[in-house]
């Protein structure tokens, strides 16, 4: 059936469950209209994702939705912040129906369970490209930030790092294994990443500085360092990651210098005062996410890893677009 941008629209991106109270407007005026908390302040993000950079062309749609939402809410999440609402402004070659309902299939699915409502975008003909922006209240004053750090914290991650490298190295073909199960599950965590909305809302006021690993640790724990003006000390041994990783890569050193420079992980990074040490392990208990301590600020500058009190000479980057 042809369709035009508006049959579109209507069919698929005004068919969602979600109506928040606090959208006066949705889909369909120029504007939507939205009701900010009293008492909040509005944390906005924008993340784009594009056909051949962060998804291969022939991607399943549901799991490209997932992975543009997830790494949106992901930022949310670094913040300390509760999503409300997101738009998406969506690119494509044609009106590839199929494609449409796969994607919002995935997007819809995640958007309930985080009670987001999409309240607008565009829809326009080019290259595949995604591009959305997740809109989440933070108590005043309460968000967490990048540059709240001080030399002593502690720095520790959320859940695992690793997977999703390992992942893209099977979707890439540059790494295989002959174990369907293990594959499954390692692609399963390249896509589907959960974002630690939870854990980030339970950081607020105990944290000190926060961000959430998108282009890999050893790169985003530097832009903490950078805005707080301090450097680290990393235990590459405290660097948690799962059996499936290490099954996958035997070589203990290799696989940790993968949970270091992997990029799309959206498990959160963030620094925590000595005198906060016993609310974080309780606040954590309440959000059901595990979290390590894997190092310490200091001041000066960088980040030096360490091994069995050894500075390490690893040469490891994360991922940059610019990157020559
Ligand atoms: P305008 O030309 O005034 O910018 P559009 O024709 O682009 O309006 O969009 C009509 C309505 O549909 C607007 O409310 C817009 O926010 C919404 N919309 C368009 N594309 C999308 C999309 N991909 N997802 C959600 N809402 C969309
Ligand atoms: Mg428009």
């Amino acid at each position: 059936m042809a369709s035009n941008e508006f049959d579109l629209i209507a069919r698929y991106f005004e068919q969602q469950k979600v109506s928040r109270r606090d959208v006066a407007l949705s889909i369909g005026d120029d504007c939507a209209l939205l009701e900010v908390p009293a008492g909040s302040q509005l944390a906005v993000s924008t993340d784009s994702l594009v056909s051949g950079t962060h998804f291969l062309s022939d991607a399943d749609p549901v799991l490209v939705a997932h992975k543009a939402l997830a790494s949106n809410l992901s930022d949310l999440a670094a913040m300390g912040a509760t999503p409300a609402w997101v738009s998406l402004a969506l690119t494509m070659p044609g009106p590839d129906e199929l494609w449409l309902k796969a994607f919002c299939e995935g997007f819809f699915a995640l958007a309930e369970y985080y009670n987001v409502q999409l309240v607008g975008g565009d829809t326009t003909k080019g290259p595949l490209s995604i591009t959305i922006t997740v809109h989440g209240f933070v108590p005043q004053g309460q968000a967490l930030t990048r540059s709240g750090a001080e030399a002593g914290d502690w720095v520790y991650v959320t859940g695992n790092l690793g997977d999703s490298a390992a992942g893209l190295s099977l979707l890439l073909g540059e790494k295989s294994t002959d174990d369907e199960s293990l594959k499954a599950t390692l692609l399963e965590r390249h896509y589907k990443a959960q974002p630690r909305i939870l854990a980030g809302q339970a950081l607020r006021g105990i944290a000190s500085a926060a961000l959430d690993i998108s282009d890999g640790l050893i790169s985003d724990l530097g832009h903490i360092l950078e805005r707080s003006g301090l450097g680290a000390d990393i235990e590459v041994d405290k660097i948690p990651l799962s059996p499936e990783l290490c099954q996958f890569e035997s070589d203990e050193i290799k696989a940790c210098q993968m949970a270091l420079s992997s990029g799309e992980e959206y498990e959160l990074c963030f620094t925590v005062p000595e005198q906060n040490r016993g609310a974080l392990d309780t606040a954590l208990v309440h959000s059901g996410v595990k979290a390590t301590c894997i190092g310490q600020l200091r001041s000066g500058a960088g980040i030096r890893l360490v091994r069995d009190g050894q500075e390490l000479d690893w040469h490891l980057h994360g991922y940059d677009h610019f990157a020559e």
